[in-house]
């Protein structure tokens, strides 16, 4: 029976590049392992994919009679759909620990490190399993990504240590030029709906309740989003309103200037000073030093609604 690898919905360069490594692990040992993914390739992931000469992965979104590891995440809201119907059977993972359960002990690797790709590293050292140069590229540049070249405060030793190693498997000389590729990649903008844009990279969140969105643009340079602000908060609006959705948040990351300009769309605005000691201005309201959504952005949402 076949065993399919998956990252989350919205899939980022981590969720694409872990699925395909560690269902090249998984065969390397003999398992038949698919590597899958929840929805199309985003800008950054197509050219990461490109570059190291990988197709992209079907799209599967319902896990109904599947045996299933999830990468990149464990909550439910995130993974495949009628995933109860299916089986999961290994998790591996950087974030928090997610609200997916399992009737059977399972393998469940997850590390406060910067990146899935860091993780999967080590499975590969600890199982003895070269790592093929392409996939050490993916890898490396899923570890760029999620690090933002180590800008964000979810860089550890380990995601320094593991670049450096993939970094010489693939062949890659120059690391900081090909994190800039990919910034440049993933801040185009122009000419893509709105809603492409908050899904881009977004994420549901079950906040003692509550419903919590949150989407993120990574961009060299706000100006980029600038003349497009009032239709993404229009947008917005719809996607907080057709979801049921308590709260939703965009955050318009400058990678450059290490912040984000957070905005917002809440039933209780008051949550926004409690969260982040400063009220919203309009529509957003600029946060230095925020890069990561899960180290800063949502624990203390989190904690403000009491989840
Ligand atoms: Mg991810
Ligand atoms: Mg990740
Ligand atoms: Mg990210």
């Amino acid at each position: 029976m076949a065993v399919y690898v998956v990252g989350h919905k919205s899939p980022d360069t981590d969720s694409v590049t872990s699925a395909i490594a560690y269902a090249e692990l998984k065969k390397a040992q003999g398992v038949d392992a698919i590597a899958i993914m929840q929805g199309e390739l985003n800008p950054e992931s197509t050219m990461v994919l490109e570059k190291f000469g990988f197709a992209a992965p079907e799209i599967m979104t319902d896990a109904t009679g599947k045996q299933i590891i999830l990468v990149d995440h464990s909550d439910i809201a995130q993974a495949p759909d009628n995933l109860k119907d299916g089986e999961v059977v290994e998790i591996i993972d950087h974030h928090k620990i997610g609200d997916v359960t399992t009737n059977n002990p399972i393998l469940f690797c997850a590390q406060p490190v910067g990146c899935t790709g860091t993780v999967i590293k080590q499975l590969y050292e600890i199982n003895k399993v070269d790592i093929p140069k392409n996939i050490a590229g993916i890898m490396l540049a899923a570890i760029l990504s999620d690090t933002v070249l180590f800008k964000s405060p979810t860089t550890t030793d380990a995601d320094k240590a593991a670049c450096e190693g993939l970094a010489a498997i693939a062949g890659v000389s120059d690391m900081e030029a090909l994190a800039m590729e990919m910034f440049k990649a993933k801040s185009a903008v122009q000419g893509v709906p709105m809603k492409d844009l908050i899904f881009r990279d977004y994420k549901d969140f079950d906040m003692a309740g509550k419903k919590v969105g949150c989407g993120q643009l990574e961009l060299v340079d706000l100006s980029l989003v600038a003349d497009m602000r009032d239709d993404l908060y229009k947008a917005l609006q719809e996607v907080k309103d057709e979801g049921g959705r308590h709260s939703i948040f965009l955050m318009l990351t400058d990678i450059m200037k290490e912040g984000t300009d957070l905005m917002a769309i809440t039933d209780d605005p008051s949550i926004i000073e409690k969260a982040f000691g400063k009220k919203l201005e309009g529509q957003t309201v600029w946060i230095d030093g925020m890069m990561s959504r899960k180290k800063q952005t949502i624990p203390p949402l989190q904690k403000v609604f009491g989840a």
